[in-house]
C-alpha cells in the first residue's frame, strides 16, 4: 500500500490537514506501506516556500514520518505538458480565449453562469471555433486549454471507481462542464497534475477529504482518457470547526502552528485524530 499527503502551501495547516495526514499515514503504515508528500506547489503565484518549511514541520511534530523526499509539482511540468499534448492530439482540449468578463457576458442570466463543482460552468464559447482561427489566436493572445467534456465522456464511456470499504461508485463528471487542464500562469491545473502525479508516484489508495469526491469524477475521466491506473479512494468525513462550518486556512485557532503554541502535544493529538477523537469544539461530518 502506498498513500500520500499533498499540502499545497498557500497557508498554515490545520487540524483537517492533520487529520487527512494521519488517516493516509496509518493506512500505509498499518499495512506495511509507503507514504509520502508531495507539495501541491502549481500555483506559483500563491504558493510561499515558508509554507512548504512549516507543513513539513507540522508533520513532524504530529509523529508522521515520510518515505523520500517530498515530491514537488513545480518539478514535473514536463510530464503535464506532454499528458495535456496528447489530448490535444486527439481533440480532446481546445483553447479557450475567454475572459472572466466573457464568459459572465456570454450568458443573460442575471448572476452569471451557473457553478459546477469546480466553479463556473464554461458555456462553450470557444468549443467551436476552427482549427485554422484556433490555431492562428493561440500564437499572439492570452488562452488557456479546456477538456470538451461531452467529447472526452463520450470516448471513456461509463467509468466506475472503487471507494474504499463501499460500493463501486459511478462517476459522473459532466456536472463540471468544460474544466481548464492549463493556462499560462499556472501549466496544468489541480486536476490534470492531481492525476497524473498520483500515478507516477505509485499511489494505490488515495485518501482525502470528502469536499474532493466531486474532483475524483473528473480524475477517474482523466486515467481514462490517458490510460493510466485508478488507485482506490478513501474519502473521509471533513473536521468542522465550533461553528459547524468546515475548517479553512483562516481558522487560525484550528492551526496546527497555533495549537503547538500553547502546548499541545502533537503525538497524542495524531493518536486521537486516529480514532476520530477532536479537540473540544470540533467535531467531523459528511458534506
Ligand atoms: N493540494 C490539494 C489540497 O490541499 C490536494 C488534494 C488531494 O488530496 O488530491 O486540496
Amino acid at each position: 500500500m502506498l498513500t500520500r499527503f499533498a499540502p499545497s502551501p498557500t497557508g498554515a495547516l490545520h487540524l483537517g490537514h492533520a487529520y487527512s495526514a494521519v488517516l493516509a499515514h496509518h493506512a500505509a503504515r498499518g499495512a506495511g506501506g509507503r507514504f509520502l508528500i508531495r507539495i501541491d506547489d502549481i500555483d506559483g503565484s500563491r504558493s510561499r516556500e515558508e509554507h512548504v518549511a512549516a507543513s513539513l514541520a507540522d508533520l513532524m511534530w504530529l509523529g508522521l514520518d515520510w518515505d523520500g523526499e517530498p515530491v514537488r509539482q513545480s518539478d514535473r511540468l514536463a510530464h503535464y505538458a506532454a499528458a495535456l499534448d496528447t489530448l490535444r492530439t486527439r481533440g480532446l482540449v481546445y483553447p479557450c480565449f475567454c475572459t472572466r468578463a466573457d464568459i459572465a457576458a456570454s450568458l443573460s442570466a442575471p448572476h452569471g453562469p451557473p457553478n459546477g463543482p469546480s466553479g463556473a460552468i464554461y458555456p462553450g464559447t470557444c468549443r467551436n471555433l476552427s482549427a485554422t482561427e484556433g490555431a492562428r489566436r493561440v500564437a499572439d493572445e492570452p488562452h488557456c486549454w479546456r477538456l470538451d467534456m461531452a467529447s472526452a465522456i463520450a470516448s471513456a464511456g461509463a467509468l466506475m471507481w472503487d471507494e474504499a470499504g463501499q460500493a463501486m461508485r459511478a462517476a459522473d463528471p459532466a456536472a463540471h462542464g468544460d474544466i481548464v487542464l492549463a493556462r499560462k500562469d499556472a501549466p496544468a491545473s489541480y486536476h490534470l497534475a492531481s492525476t497524473l502525479d498520483d500515478v507516477a508516484m505509485g499511489v494505490t489508495h488515495v485518501i482525502r477529504g470528502a469536499d474532493l469526491i466531486a474532483s475524483t469524477d473528473v480524475h477517474r475521466l482523466l486515467q481514462a482518457l490517458l490510460g493510466l491506473a485508478t488507485p482506490v479512494y478513501r474519502h473521509h468525513a471533513l473536521v468542522c470547526g465550533p461553528d459547524g462550518k468546515r475548517l479553512a486556512k483562516r481558522d487560525a485557532a484550528a492551526s496546527l502552528a497555533s495549537l503547538r503554541a500553547a502546548g499541545a502535544d502533537g503525538r497524542a493529538l495524531a493518536a486521537d485524530l486516529r480514532e476520530g477523537r477532536l479537540p473540544a469544539g470540533y467535531s467531523l461530518r459528511m458534506p
